[in-house]
């Protein structure tokens, strides 16, 4: 069974963590830094390397490149080195990291809220085909990620994105990223709130700030005002979730503490209600807690999650409340239970009359072709606009009627499908061996191989909802397997033959708060559960056909 989130009134009220060496939090333990990385944040904010990229290292190329710079501050500004092609997973634990390393760099382009132009889509397609060897993805955090770019190109890329109001500034890094905002903000006839102007709101005052540029680890947002709950809120550092309050009408329910990688933790709700004019100063309150509380001794503790496990929540607010707001907030009820599908895949009608259009590449994999065609398409339609989503979909906005079905049968031949099979349209996968230095699987191709597999495979197979499928190319979880049906966490497996093969842990039953699902939950890693790459499709058609078979009336495969 999924491991449950505890209530509020359980985890309220426990005792203080015993005194032990510090654990570099500011305003407890003072700002000495107790590690390399807190050493080098302090001599020099990881914002300011922009300058030296600008005026010295795309003149001088990749060698020029200071080493905190180029495995620390580049990050803020949405840069990593990508993985030297070639360098198999086996290798990954034993070569030094700039053994792996190539000279060239993923760059992260932020959207906060997954708000794009046709304007903006096109720049980002232009700038893949021309600096990014035609490549793209869509995340599962609503940026879009160009590989192979050169530190020559930055400046210039760095140009065309912000003429058109992009931006890459602490993309990644140890800041706040991307706001999550729900992909039919404004839109959705059955939106309770529109979060648009408050996600624009925090980023304009507060991304790209010194005073919020220097946190332990990254911190995470999401916030929705659409009752389907569309932004995996409770995996976030911090997530307001829309509701009706009995008395105090919209608001939001304000969750903290959610994070994933190897030590995964359901964010926990704090019992408060948000008003909407309050919520970038919550936000500023609990992203403050987490610069001055956070701890920063050791690098694998100093996410949110940490800090809220040894406080609770009831200590959480208090903090909150009368340290960084000087008020206390009203108590709130939790948001009701989804009851739709958060993907947004399909067509769905507008609060104006028209129409918008959910639809998925395979497992996010889109290209800078893909995406100017798709500006090009998009406003030969009649349509300016659209959004990233948190699932590595896209949704287009604005479809006029007579629209609709041509546009679908014209973003089909684009390889972007509006009324794709149950397993592509819930089946992700992170970045993989192809660019990761942590990889040690292939995961884009695996995962595209395996639904291919299954449409054919399964194709007169009814099933009741998507079995979500995510795959991961190593131990973190960037594609959150511990929040899918079936998770999968790539490592090598023994051949038999005294060799390796790429493949999978697997991990079942995880799943956030949705149709047919009161409560998130991790799921279980099932011990002893691997399959190889080459045999996932095998392993999944299995799982699924037992499902089916075993499954009682309604029982949803998390019920299962
Ligand atoms: Fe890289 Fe691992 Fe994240 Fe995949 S999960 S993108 S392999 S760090």
């Amino acid at each position: 069974m999924p491991s449950q989130t505890p209530s509020v009134p359980e985890r309220a009220g426990r005792p203080p963590r015993p005194a032990s060496r510090p654990n570099g939090q500011w305003k407890v333990d003072g700002t000495a830094p107790l590690n390399g990385n807190e050493a080098w944040k302090q001599v020099d904010n990881g914002l300011n390397v922009r300058e030296r990229i600008e005026k010295i290292y795309s003149r001088d190329g990749f060698e020029s490149i200071e080493d905190t710079d180029l495995h620390g501050r580049f990050r803020w500004w949405g840069l990593y080195t990508q993985r030297k092609p070639g360098i198999d997973g086996g290798k990954t634990a034993t070569l030094e990291p700039h053994e792996l390393e190539d000279a060239y760099f993923m760059l992260r382009v932020r959207i906060d809220g997954g708000q794009l132009t046709t304007g903006q889509l096109r720049v980002i397609g232009e700038i893949s085909e021309e600096f990014g060897r035609d490549t793209a993805d869509l995340t599962d955090r609503q940026n879009i990620q160009l590989h192979w770019i050169r530190v020559e190109d930055v400046p210039e890329i760095w140009r065309r994105l912000e003429a058109v109001g992009l931006q890459t500034t602490e993309a990644c890094g140890d800041v706040p990223r991307v706001v999550l905002g729900s992909p039919v903000a404004g839109i959705a006839v059955d939106e309770l709130l529109d979060p648009t102007d408050v996600i624009a709101d925090i980023t304009a005052r507060y991304i790209g700030v010194p005073e919020l540029a220097n946190l332990p680890r990254k911190f995470k947002t999401a916030l929705t005002g659409h009752p389907s709950q569309d932004v995996v809120h409770e995996i976030n550092d911090v997530g307001f979730v829309a509701l009706r309050h009995p008395e105090l009408g919209l608001g939001y329910d304000l969750w903290v503490g959610g994070g994933l990688s190897a030590n995964p933790r359901l964010g926990e709700r704090l019992g408060a209600f948000v008003s909407p004019e309050k919520v970038a100063d919550v936000w500023l309150g609990v992203v403050s807690i987490f610069r001055d509380y956070g701890y920063r001794r050791l690098r694998n503790k100093a996410r949110l999650k940490f800090l809220l496990a040894d406080w609770g929540p009831a200590k959480f607010r208090q903090v909150l409340e009368d340290e960084y707001l000087f008020e206390a907030l009203p108590d709130g009820p939790p948001a009701p239970t989804p009851t739709q599908q958060g993907d947004h895949i399909g067509v769905h009608k507008q609060v104006d009359g028209r129409f918008y259009i959910g639809v998925t590449p395979f497992v996010g994999r889109v290209s800078g072709t893909m995406l100017t065609g798709l500006a090009d398409l998009l406003e030969q339609h009649g349509s300016e606009r659209l959004r990233t989503t948190p699932h590595q979909k896209l949704v287009l906005l604005d479809i006029s009627e007579e629209h609709v079905e041509p546009l679908i049968d014209a973003l089909d031949a684009l390889g972007l499908a509006a009324r794709p099979s149950l397993f592509r349209r819930s089946t992700i996968a992170c970045t993989g061996i192809e660019f990761c230095k942590l990889a040690i699987v292939e995961t884009k191709q695996a995962a595209t191989d395996a639904v291919l597999e299954l449409e054919t495979r399964l194709a007169g197979i009814d099933l009741p909802q998507p079995i979500s499928l995510h795959v991961n190319g190593c131990p973190n979880s960037c594609a959150r397997i511990q929040t899918a049906d079936i998770g999968l966490k790539g490592q090598l497996l023994a051949d038999g033959n005294g060799g390796q093969v790429p493949g999978f842990q697997v991990h079942l039953g995880g799943g956030l708060a949705s149709v047919g699902r009161d409560e998130a939950g991790l799921g279980r890693t099932v011990r002893g559960l691997k399959v190889t790459a080459d045999d996932l499709a095998d392993y999944v058609e299995r799982i699924v056909l037992r499902f089916l078979a075993d499954r009682l009336d309604t029982e949803t495969f998390a019920e299962w």
